[in-house]
């Protein structure tokens, strides 16, 4: 099938076109500039871009696939989680292109899109041949707004929480680390960049919820075995911070940024492969916006190789946000004969992982 996606849930505008499992194009418009100043993605700002941006976003969709809006078999938009505002400009858009075109509407959910972007051929470096999922399949999503690890048995209609942050996100906590350094916002890419002259070694940070009474033992696991906490790593590095400021030291920006970050990719590299190894888990795929960290990526990697475990990365631009995911996930649904989901849904901004589509 031919599906156009429309993903709005933050502040990328994103339409992407696929055939089946071949992307055809994925156009992305960001309200990022916009939210600098801010320290933060302001949600009336992001709705408001979004309006901006659709339809000139959807044009040169179309125009760079080389498809007319007639040629679409269906839509698929993200209802949620996201912004209950930029949810509602895209969820709207879609709708009402649904209702004037007649095709059929898809609402998805775009944490499971963050994976399914992963089914697109060539999206793992062929790894995952012809949008086929291996058969004992994980996720890894890290992203700004969730940190989760998933067993996959069916991308349609079969996705399962085994662990996931009890606190922040980890981008929100690189984001809200990288404003306490002064590095501006997003935080992510700055402290990516910076931890590279870093020693990562200079100071150690707590790895949240590794203590025995809540990891427990594979016979007995504990109440937080696969889950994460990162807001005292972030309270670690305030106090940190302002140590070297009340000695009147300067503060070894580059080492507490390698620091950090060590902090955080060593605890969710850890427990992901643990929750793997222990729930039989072969093939991994990493998805959302942090997947795009240079040290994750790394460290995933050595883990898996270690422990058997094959990964799955996709390239950068389908780990962000975009539209692409929306429509691999919407076309997949279509391919497994799910039927569309009409156009009386309403977005929800807190829609829980195991909700596919709505
Ligand atoms: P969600 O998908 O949970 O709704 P989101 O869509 O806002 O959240 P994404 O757009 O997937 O999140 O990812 C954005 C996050 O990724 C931001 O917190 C940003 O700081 C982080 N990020 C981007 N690049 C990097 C990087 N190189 N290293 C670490 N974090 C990064
Ligand atoms: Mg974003
Ligand atoms: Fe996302």
């Amino acid at each position: 099938p031919l599906v156009l996606g429309i993903e709005s849930s933050c502040d990328e505008t994103g339409v992407g076109i696929v055939r089946g499992t071949t992307l055809l194009t994925n156009t992305v418009s960001s309200s990022m500039d916009e939210h600098v100043r801010f320290g933060g993605v302001i949600p009336e700002i992001a709705s408001r871009a979004h309006l901006d941006a659709f339809v000139p976003t959807l044009q040169e969709a179309l125009h760079e696939a080389g498809v007319a809006l007639d040629d679409i078999d269906a839509i698929a938009v993200t209802s949620g989680p996201g912004l209950a505002g930029a949810l509602m400009v895209g969820v709207c858009a879609a709708k009402a292109l649904s209702v004037a075109t007649g095709k059929p509407l898809y609402a998805i959910n775009h944490l499971v899109a963050h994976v399914g972007v992963g089914l697109l051929d060539g999206a793992t470096g062929g790894a995952v041949p012809g949008g086929r999922l291996p058969e004992n399949l994980g996720a890894l999503l890290v992203s700004g707004g969730h940190t989760e690890i998933l067993r996959i048995r069916s991308i349609t209609d079969d996705v399962e929480m085994l662990g996931s942050t009890i606190d922040d996100a980890a981008g929100e906590a690189y984001d809200k680390v990288a404003r306490l350094l002064g590095l501006g916002y997003p935080g992510g890419p700055a402290i990516d960049k910076l931890a590279k002259q870093g020693n990562a070694k200079a100071i150690r940070f707590p790895r949240g919820l590794t203590q025995p009474k809540y990891m427990g033992t594979a016979e007995e696991p504990g109440p937080h075995r696969y889950d994460w906490s990162f807001s005292g790593l972030k309270t670690a590095v305030a106090r940190c911070v302002e140590q070297f400021e009340a000695r009147g030291e300067d503060v070894p920006v580059a080492d507490i940024a390698a620091a950090f970050q060590e902090a955080v990719v060593d605890v969710i590299t850890s427990k992901a492969v643990l929750a793997c190894k222990e729930n039989g888990i072969t093939d991994l795929l990493l998805g959302g916006g942090v997947a795009a960290n240079s040290r994750l990526r790394e460290l995933t990697g050595q883990r898996c190789d270690a422990a058997g475990i094959t990964l799955h990365v996709p390239p950068l631009a389908l780990c962000t946000d975009n539209g692409a995911m929306v429509a691999a996930l919407g076309s997949q649904l279509i391919m497994a004969g799910i039927g569309p989901s009409g156009v009386a849904f309403a977005p929800d901004s807190s829609l829980p992982v195991t909700t596919v589509s709505v």
